[in-house]
């Protein structure tokens, strides 16, 4: 079924009685030629192109819960490529390129909104790492404006200018980051996969991984036992546990990151606003509601939820940026578990076991990487070959030391920072 503002206006106008699921649901077959384990955004993607790019279509999606139910469905929507280090540039410049084209490609309305984003700057030092990051990113063919106080003051007219332990010295403006529907993407991917010939079994946790001769034959699940040629591991914040089943011990740990929203109330925040400095970023989603969070819990987690420590952390943070969001209600908080890398730099690669791939590592920011990660990880999947966008996230550079990739210089312990 292909959807039009016609098709629309016409269901519209008829009851809506002729939608059909978005996608079927199977019964998981013995064999594959390849499954994906995680039907996240990354798991379906990389489905999804592995279908379309590289023609491969008797494969499967395992998910232990439902289509897009983990950090897909829990993110704070923000997709941007304004990252400086070789080899992080390249790759999110390709998927916000990708980001660009993706709603005509999927046939799905995923509310894909360049509204631009803002990277505050509180100190000198701050506004000279900026004019670096600005001039990496533009060298890299993406955009990057740095602003003063004066221009941030005309754009963002409600932050507090007068804060004397957060003076507000200019910020990096990246026009084409904005922000997507997360579940829609899920949705947009899962549909598209389907549609090519996947099987999404939803309800199926991978319980182990067979392996033979250091090669891949197949996984367990709780609906059975299924043989595949090639497995490709995409569960993010459960990367490690995942791993074990292979008898890999990887440079992960899952964190928990919170997300706040507020109830509906009436346009004041037209970009995403990024306040390093305080650990707290914003925007307001088509809704309305004020979407926001912070960092880390700072201590390995597998709870799925919030906590009231953080949660007043991320308060005073906004309160001291905004006082004026004191005056919203807070509807709702969530948690999701994040994959922390060491450098804060993604992982996908093959690993030591024949027909056996890794993609995990993507800390708190992997929703922006959803295409990118799905295409680049296809090729690698379906090639054996190593995508030139993703060329540098390499498993063996937590054993080598070589050509780790610290985005954020903070240091050897990402995830503490
Ligand atoms: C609060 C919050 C805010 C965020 N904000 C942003 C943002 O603004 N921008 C951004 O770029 N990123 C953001 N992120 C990060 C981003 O959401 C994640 O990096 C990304 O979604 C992870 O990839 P995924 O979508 O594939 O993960 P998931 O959706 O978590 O997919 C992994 C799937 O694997 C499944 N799984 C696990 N174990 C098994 C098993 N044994 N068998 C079968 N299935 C299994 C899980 O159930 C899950 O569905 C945020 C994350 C959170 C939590």
């Amino acid at each position: 079924m292909r959807f039009s503002g016609l098709r629309v206006l016409r269901e519209g106008l008829s009851g809506n009685k002729s939608w059909t699921p978005h996608w079927r649901d199977p019964e998981p077959k013995a064999e594959y030629d390849a499954v994906i384990i995680g039907g996240g955004g990354h798991g379906l993607s990389t489905a999804y192109y592995l279908a379309k790019n590289h023609g491969m279509t008797n494969i499967a999606v395992l998910e232990k819960g439902y289509l897009g139910g983990g950090n897909v469905g829990r993110n704070t929507t923000i997709v941007r490529a304004n990252y400086g280090l070789e080899g992080n540039s390249q790759f999110y410049s390709h998927s916000l390129k990708l980001w660009e084209g993706l709603e005509q490609d999927l046939n799905y309305n995923a509310m894909m909104s360049q509204r631009g984003i803002i990277n505050l700057c509180h100190s000198d030092g701050q506004r000279d790492a900026f004019a670096r990051r600005g001039n990496m990113m533009v060298s890299q063919g993406d955009d990057a404006e740095l602003l003063s106080t004066e221009a941030v003051r005309h754009m963002l007219p409600y932050l507090d200018f007068d804060n004397i332990r957060f003076p507000i010295y200019g910020g990096l403006l990246h026009r084409r980051g904005g922000t997507a529907r997360h579940d829609a993407v899920a949705w947009g991917f899962a549909r598209g996969a389907d549609q090519r010939g996947v099987d999404l079994i939803q309800q199926c946790e991978v319980t182990g991984i067979d392996i033979e001769n250091g090669v891949v034959k197949g996984v367990q699940t709780t609906r059975g036992p299924i043989r595949a040629k090639k497995v490709g591991v995409v569960v993010a914040g459960r990367s490690g546990q995942v791993a074990a089943m292979a008898g890999m011990r990887l440079p992960i740990e899952s964190h928990v990151l919170q997300a706040f929203v507020t109830e509906g109330i009436k346009p004041v925040i037209d970009h995403v606003v990024s306040f390093g400095m305080g650990h707290f970023y914003i925007s307001q989603s088509d809704k309305g509601g004020l979407v926001f969070g912070g960092d880390l819990d700072f201590y390995a987690s597998y709870a799925q939820r919030g906590n009231m420590p953080m949660m007043e952390h991320v308060m005073e943070a906004g309160m001291t940026l905004m006082p004026m969001i004191g005056k919203a209600k807070v509807l709702r908080s969530w948690g999701g578990i994040m994959d922390m890398t060491p450098d804060g730099s993604p992982i996908i690669d093959k690993t030591e076991t024949e027909g056996l791939f890794i993609n995990c590592g993507w800390c708190y920011g992997g929703f922006k990487a959803v295409p990118g990660s799905g295409d680049v990880f296809a090729h690698l999947m379906a090639t054996g070959n190593r995508h030139e966008a993703a060329a540098k996230y390499r498993l063996d550079r937590f054993r080598t030391g070589v050509g780790l990739m610290d985005e954020e210089a903070t240091g050897s312990q990402h995830n503490l920072h």
